[in-house]
């Protein structure tokens, strides 16, 4: 896919908020608070400067949406979002009453994740006999399943996430720092169209070992395992993708452990079909590492979601029941981590579809060699 795609219009925030709303009222929400973050950018299209000054999206069953807002934040909120009722609330004013009074007063109040604890308790005390529940407890599946335009965008960051790939592994690794590479990877995925870069992992040898290590001082040397791992957002939608490179040729042992992983990873994805459940997915590619005796060195779930966000539900972890549902979108990623020597991750974004699951990375899955 080439080009760009054409912006979403009021008309899609309309249907989405309204879908919010009917999904809250049938998960018996009397309402939803809506803050600053991947849930109101969804919602509205609107993306504020996250401050303690306070704004939020308040969706109430049967009524139209309201956005509150700062005074002198509201000429930007209305450009973003033109059709959207707004109220705002000039500095010295209390922010939480002026919301308090568009809130239910009682019953349950579903609260976007990443609300700011200043502001929650703020709005509680004003509420003091309402429930608050959080938003990814009470609708799970609000953002989980993308529609044909969402899919469109995650499968073109997808290919740019691949074409980074493509160019990194001809670059020099051996002598260089891993944060030269990573600052590579990065000018690659802007290169091809990211307007965000969230992370750019290159793990080598026994930092490899480490699934969060990002990029450091060490210096990659030959016969290093190197894993790399990579996203951010292109047309606002997600990319990640994991995969693990040798410096040189690899022994024998890191051949088989890259080979397990790699099976793990096809297992995974053979297990995503309609109807199967999160862990189903988790549980696929963990026995094939448990079953080659590496399974205390698995120690993270197998996948997360991905949309307007790199990182968020649904979770491919043992105990998430939640049924695959065409459209959803999310990582496959098993990992093998051998503290003090080296670690091997592959990852590719898979969607949902009615038979099974498409990749959205397509890069070759071997231990690929580089210099
Ligand atoms: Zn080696
Ligand atoms: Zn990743
Ligand atoms: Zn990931």
């Amino acid at each position: 896919m080439t080009g760009t795609p054409a912006p979403f219009t009021s008309g899609d925030y309309e249907a989405r908020m309204r879908h919010a709303a009917e999904a809250a009222a049938e998960a018996g929400l009397d309402g939803v608070l809506v803050a600053p973050g991947p849930d109101l950018v969804w919602l509205t299209g609107y993306r504020p400067v996250e401050t303690e000054r306070f704004t939020a999206l308040v969706l109430r069953p049967g009524q139209d949406p309201v956005l509150v807002v700062p005074t002198l934040e509201a000429p930007d909120a209305a450009a973003a979002a033109p059709t959207l009722t707004l109220r705002d609330w000039t500095d010295g004013k209390d922010p939480y009453e002026v919301t308090g009074a568009l809130l239910p007063d009682s019953g349950s109040l579903g609260v976007s994740d990443n609300t700011w604890a200043l502001h929650l308790l703020g709005l509680q005390k004003r509420l003091p006999a309402t429930r608050q529940i959080a938003l990814t407890e009470a609708l799970p599946m609000l953002r989980a399943v993308k529609s044909a335009a969402e899919l469109d965008r995650l499968a073109a960051a997808g290919a740019a996430a691949d074409a980074t790939y493509e160019e990194i592994r001809k670059v020099p690794f051996a002598g260089r720092g891993e944060t030269d590479v990573a600052a590579d990877v990065a000018a690659l995925l802007r290169q091809f169209g990211h307007s965000q870069v969230d992370f750019t992992i290159v793990a080598s040898g026994p930092n490899g070992a480490n699934p969060h290590h990002e990029a450091g001082d060490r210096v990659i040397e030959h016969g290093d395992m190197v894993v790399l791992d990579f996203g951010g957002l292109k047309h606002g939608y997600g990319s990640d993708t994991s995969r693990t490179v040798h410096v040189g040729e690899p022994d024998a042992e890191e051949r088989e452990v890259h080979d397990i992983v790699r099976e793990a990873q096809e297992a995974g994805f053979r297990a995503v079909r309609p109807g199967a459940a999160c862990q189903d997915v988790d549980r696929a590619a963990r026995a094939v590492i448990t079953g080659a005796g590496y399974g205390e060195y698995f120690i993270h779930r197998t996948g997360h979601g991905i949309g307007v966000t790199t990182h968020e539900p649904p979770y491919m972890i043992e105990g998430e029941e939640l049924p695959l549902v065409p459209g959803m979108c999310f990582s496959v990623e098993p990992g093998i981590y051998l503290p003090g020597r080296f670690g091997v991750r592959i990852e590719d974004i898979v969607a949902v579809t009615e038979d099974g699951g498409r990749r959205l990375n397509t890069t070759s899955r071997e231990l690929v060699i580089v210099d």
